[in-house]
């Protein structure tokens, strides 16, 4: 074990604050990483206060991790010391279920599922797993991922959540030219909906609820913008979706998306809200054989092919870098869906 630092909250309603702790040293098959940049996802705030059941205080999130390898395992093939590497929400799995072997970690199905970055148990501590709001990191070399030289690395930090739980549904509903495709929420999953779906060919709507995001939707790649609390609005775009994703954060009526589809379209839910939505109209969905769905982040090999992706095409986050110390107010700004559109954490401001 080593000594540590980060930032912690103690309780649902505690302000974040420095906290000291222990990672383990550097197994045959691990790297360690010095973090430079950290993204702030939704989840990050759901779990810190408490929104979902299960939070171990104190609870260090981050699961948007960009840093460097100092130093590698005996048995580490994939990493050398000096690397740049990124870790996103899963830092281990039972790696033989039929999922793990489908290369889809995140639906393993062992015992307790997919060991989470942040407020999992950790087999090599035995206490819960600390994620990226801190100075360093030791993770398995299988599922670290490695990040493309050619992008500003700040920005690339929110692909590792926001964008791989907004580019395996599109890939696996198999959005392409020629559909329409709805992306709601302009946060920072739905930015990254809007950017990649328009990267494959799509006709991209983005639905917001703030009239003041209209314009960098269109920049971000648009092609029409709709205000989802205008019925109006909405009732233009009745049966023409082939597929809408939904980033939305809160609970709401998810009838005004699904009559937007056309017959046979799915509207793709991956927002977790505190508080359920109301339950959808069944007839909606039966009139029109609609389908209603959810997905959860991506596997590890689709990580790194969303990555290598990105790289190819010049895609990162728009970010809003902050210091450690102003997390507590970024949350503030996330709740009230002001954030344009990621908060990213500079590791180097992190003292303590
Ligand atoms: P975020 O940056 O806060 O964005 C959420 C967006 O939802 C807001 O910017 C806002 O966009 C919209 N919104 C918020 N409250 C709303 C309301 N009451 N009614 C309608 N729209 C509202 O959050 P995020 O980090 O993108 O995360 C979004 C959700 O996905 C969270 O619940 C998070 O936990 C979850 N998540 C799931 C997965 C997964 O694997 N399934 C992975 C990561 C995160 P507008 O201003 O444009 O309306
Ligand atoms: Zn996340
Ligand atoms: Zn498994």
């Amino acid at each position: 074990m080593f000594k540590t630092y980060g930032y912690a909250v103690q309780s649902a309603d505690a302000p974040f604050a420095p906290f000291a702790f222990d990672r383990r040293d550097t197994g045959a098959h691990d790297v360690r990483i010095d973090i430079l940049y950290c993204g702030v996802c939704h989840s990050d705030l759901h779990t810190a206060r408490g929104e979902w059941a299960g939070t171990v205080y104190p609870n260090v999130p981050g699961h948007e991790i960009v840093g460097r390898v100092t130093e590698v395992g005996s048995e580490v093939t994939k990493f050398k010391v000096g690397a740049l590497v990124g870790v996103g929400c899963l830092v281990d799995s039972c790696r033989t279920c039929p999922s793990c072997q489908e290369g889809l970690e995140q639906y393993c199905e062992g015992p307790g599922g997919f060991v989470g970055t942040y407020n999992a148990p950790d087999k090599h501590t035995g206490g819960v797993t600390y994620g990226g709001y801190s100075k360093s990191i030791v993770v398995d070399e299988a599922f670290t991922l490695r990040v493309p030289e050619n992008l500003d690395l700040a920005a690339v930090a929110p692909l590792l959540c926001a964008g791989i739980t907004t580019y395996s549904p599109l890939r696996h509903w198999n959005v392409r030219a020629g559909q329409k495709v709805g992306i709601v929420g302009l946060g920072g999953l739905g930015h990254m909906g809007v950017k990649l779906a328009a990267a494959f060919g799509a006709h991209v709507v983005l639905f917001t609820t703030s009239a003041s995001k209209v314009e960098d939707a269109k920049r971000l790649g648009a092609h029409e913008v709709v205000i989802s609390k205008d019925p109006q609005q909405m009732a233009k775009h009745a049966n023409s979706f082939d597929f809408i994703l939904n980033t939305v954060a809160a609970s709401h009526n998810l009838d005004q998306f699904t009559a937007l589809l056309k017959r046979d379209g799915t509207l793709t839910l991956v927002g977790v809200p505190e508080h359920a939505h109301p339950s959808p109209d069944v007839a909606n969905l039966i009139f029109k054989r609609r389908k209603l769905a959810g997905s959860l982040i991506g596997g590890i090999a689709e990580t790194q092919e969303m990555l290598d992706f990105c790289g190819k095409h010049g895609i990162t986050s728009d970010i809003e870098m902050i210091r450690m110390d102003e997390i507590d107010k970024a949350y503030e700004r996330m709740v009230k869906s002001d954030v344009k559109y990621r908060f990213v954490i500079d590791m180097a401001t992190l003292d303590i």
